[in-house]
């Protein structure tokens, strides 16, 4: 692993400033690097390499099969032969179980790329209907050079949600990890040599956000950017884009309400309440942290889950039994238990959890599973992404007081709703404002699915038919047969 580098035309490069930083475990506090500290000039690299293998390189005007074939090949290498290296790395950065990282994400982040290896046979334009004697149809083109920003919450996933799109249609990518996650990143860059992805095609330059972060926004080689991250620098990045108008897509942070009605399978409810705040410590964008539950059946409920969140085991992630790791970093240890004192401040109950969790030598960042009940809904703990292990727990009246409550968010990332009616459930379907709407279950994902937000989680769609839009301009051509 070239993890004090830069993935700059095909080689690994040391960066420009010659700096470089470590990174810290989260479950252990032990140190990992040194990670090369890419900056502006490396960015400006990385974007000509890009700019280079996009107008002159083989990639884009490559025989479809020929492209979709490289793409299936590093789908098959993610999820074969370097499986285990991408999930220990994954799990080092982050604290996720190695369970999720190996089991769940990395192989979804590979059937990702075997998803759009399909589309690139496909994704055609259309001869179309059209005033006077001409023969007219459309192109779909590529945009040119992509600049992907992603966070740490899952660092590859996310990021293959964006390459494989943008590789399919012949685009070329730069990519910025996050600061505290770039291993994946470099460690697919030495996949992408392997396979034989052509130079130039494929860039990572790790570093900090408001730097490398920013230089890849204002590079002018650059013809669009794909966001992920939090709604704040979401907002800087739209602003920067619009200087050039360069295409943007936006997947930010949510707030997602999880809504029970009286007549749900509450056992189900429960399970997929856990799953919904508990996966990955809740540092899930989509992260189902206001449970709304119907007056009737709230504190049957709320018993169900106080009893099943006391038996998840929090630990080390690389153990078989750990159900939670730790979150991710100290910084964010720090914002999580602030959070956990504020509700505690403004009146909310802890009935679960509520404080830093002790595992082992006593080391890592580790918090219990925490809920708070009698949650109202103006608490900034209803409000606020906590962005970690922390459910608020809200009655509801009936059906328009739960759907009217739910959207009562600047958010619209996810949501869920929990019935055995099924006109109810559809109804709540329509009703709710959000990208996904999962019913009876939670933390449902597919290649073929889009996903993104409403509101001020964002714009755009990734993943689906839909992203290849984002990632190709539409060309209208006239040929006069008169
Ligand atoms: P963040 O916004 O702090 O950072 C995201 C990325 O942006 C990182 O690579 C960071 O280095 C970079 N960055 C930071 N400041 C920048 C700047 N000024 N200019 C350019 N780049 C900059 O977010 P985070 O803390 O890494 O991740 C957590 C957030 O991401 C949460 O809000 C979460 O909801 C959101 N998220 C959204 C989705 C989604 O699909 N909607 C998925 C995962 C995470």
């Amino acid at each position: 692993m070239k993890e004090a580098a830069v993935f700059v035309d095909g080689e690994f490069r040391e960066p420009r400033s010659g700096a470089t930083y470590t990174i810290v475990n989260p479950a252990n506090e032990e140190p990992i690097g040194p990670i090369a500290a890419g900056d502006e000039r490396d960015v400006d690299a990385a974007c000509l390499a890009a700019r280079k293998a996009f107008d002159r390189g083989p990639w884009p005007a490559m025989a479809p099969t020929e492209r979709a074939a490289l793409l299936w090949k590093l789908g098959d290498l993610i999820s074969g032969k370097h499986l285990e290296e991408m999930a220990e790395l994954e799990t080092a950065c982050t604290g996720k179980t190695l369970f999720d990282s190996g089991k769940i994400e990395i192989p979804m982040a590979a059937e990702v790329f075997r998803y759009y290896a399909g589309w690139v046979t496909k994704a055609g334009g259309e001869t179309l209907p059209s005033r006077g004697n001409a023969f007219t149809f459309t192109l779909r083109e590529p945009v040119g050079v992509v600049g992907a920003i992603v966070p740490w919450n899952f660092p590859f996933l996310l990021s293959a949600w964006k390459i494989a799109p943008a590789l399919a249609m012949g685009n070329t990518f730069v990519l910025k990890p996050a600061s505290q996650t770039p291993l994946t990143a470099l460690k697919f860059a030495e996949i992408a040599q392997e396979a034989g992805l052509p130079p130039g095609v494929f860039n990572v330059v790790p570093g900090p956000g408001g730097k490398a972060g920013m230089a890849l926004v204002r590079h002018p080689a650059v013809s669009k950017i794909a966001f992920t991250g939090s709604t704040e620098v979401g907002k800087g990045i739209a602003r920067e884009a619009a200087a050039s108008l360069k295409r943007v897509t936006l997947e930010l942070g949510g707030k997602s309400p999880n809504v029970v009605f009286a007549d749900a399978d509450l056992d189900a409810a429960a399970k997929g309440a856990l799953t919904g705040i508990f996966y990955n410590k809740g540092e899930v964008c989509a992260a189902g942290s206001r449970l709304l539950v119907e007056e009737s059946v709230h504190d049957a409920l709320v018993e169900k889950l106080v009893q099943k969140a006391g038996s998840l085991t929090v630990g080390d992630p690389r153990d078989k039994k750990t159900r939670m790791g730790p979150v991710a970093s100290k910084g964010q240890l720090e914002s999580v238990l602030s959070y956990i004192e504020s509700g505690k401040k403004e009146g909310a109950k802890v009935v679960s959890g509520g404080a830093r969790a002790s595992v082992g030598q006593g080391k890592g960042f580790y918090v219990q599973p925490t809920i708070f009940d009698r949650v109202q809904p103006e608490m900034r703990i209803a409000r606020e992404e906590i962005f970690g292990p922390v459910l608020s727990t809200i009655s509801f009246k009936d059906f328009d007081d739960g759907v009217s409550t739910a959207n009562a968010t600047i958010y619209g990332l996810a949501a869920a709703v929990w019935t055995r009616d099924v006109k109810k459930a559809m109804r709540a379907a329509r009703a709710l404002k959000a990208g996904t709407v999962w019913v009876n279950a939670y933390n449902l994902y597919d290649p073929s699915l889009p996903f993104g937000g409403f509101k001020e989680s964002g714009f755009g769609r990734e993943l689906g038919k839909i992203a290849l839009e984002h990632y190709t301009e539409t060309k209208s051509v006239w040929v006069d047969l008169s």
